[in-house]
């Protein structure tokens, strides 16, 4: 689907971040609000030399709750940021990562208190470059409708997703970035079909 879909372009270094570290932060930052909230934590962690995990590690959890409170949720978020930089650091930093098993590395980010599937794929994905389709409640919706089929869950779109590709992760970058963007082009809740770039293979029923 997402080779037909040539109708949308989706830019290189789609997902923001300057560094891996500030990558993986703002994947923690943007869970439950948008990018806008989760740019203002940032900034503010940027602005008190707070965005690093060596930072993170070392500032207390009311320092960075003070700064991160623009993203909501701002205690559990501290926490989890505190705990996601103690793993980073306990293995040498996420540049560390690049010798650890991608399987590995994923269970230990998801004993992590606050960090569920989607945030653990896009840490792996966009910080850290492993080969890791991440699904989303876009994704899902998305693939539910061009399909038909009801009951898609997390990992059995993922299954799809690793096995019908090349395992190349530039290409799950591009992918995440259209299904987010399609979503919010088009596939709304209630969608905007006209103009769709998957249309013509969609089997959603209701189209508009
Ligand atoms: S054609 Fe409509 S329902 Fe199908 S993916 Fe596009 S916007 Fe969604």
């Amino acid at each position: 689907m997402y080779a037909k879909a040539s109708g949308m372009h989706i830019e290189k270094g789609w997902w923001p971040g300057d560094t891996k570290d500030e990558i993986a932060i703002g994947a923690v930052l943007v869970q439950n609000t948008n990018w806008s909230n989760a740019e203002k934590a940032l900034g503010n962690l940027r602005r008190n030399d707070m965005l690093s995990m060596d930072a993170l590690a070392n500032a207390t959890l009311v320092e960075i709750e003070t700064h991160i409170r623009p993203s909501g949720v701002y205690k559990r978020k501290a926490g989890c940021l505190k705990e996601l930089a103690a793993y980073f650091l306990s293995v040498g930093g996420i540049d560390g990562c690049a010798r650890i098993q991608t399987w590995r590395i994923r269970r230990e980010l998801l004993r992590i208190h606050g960090i569920g599937n989607e945030t653990a794929d896009a840490i792996l994905l966009y910080a850290l470059g492993k080969p890791v389709f991440v699904v989303d409640a876009y994704t899902i919706r998305i693939i539910g409708r061009v399909t038909g089929r009801a009951s898609e869950d997390y990992a059995a779109i993922q299954k799809e997703a690793h096995a019908a590709s090349n395992g190349d992760p530039e290409v799950y970058m591009r992918m995440h970035a259209f299904f987010v963007e399609l979503a919010k082009a088009h596939c709304r809740k209630v969608p905007r079909c006209t103009g769709c770039p998957v249309f013509d293979i969609c089997g959603y029923t209701e189209k508009s």
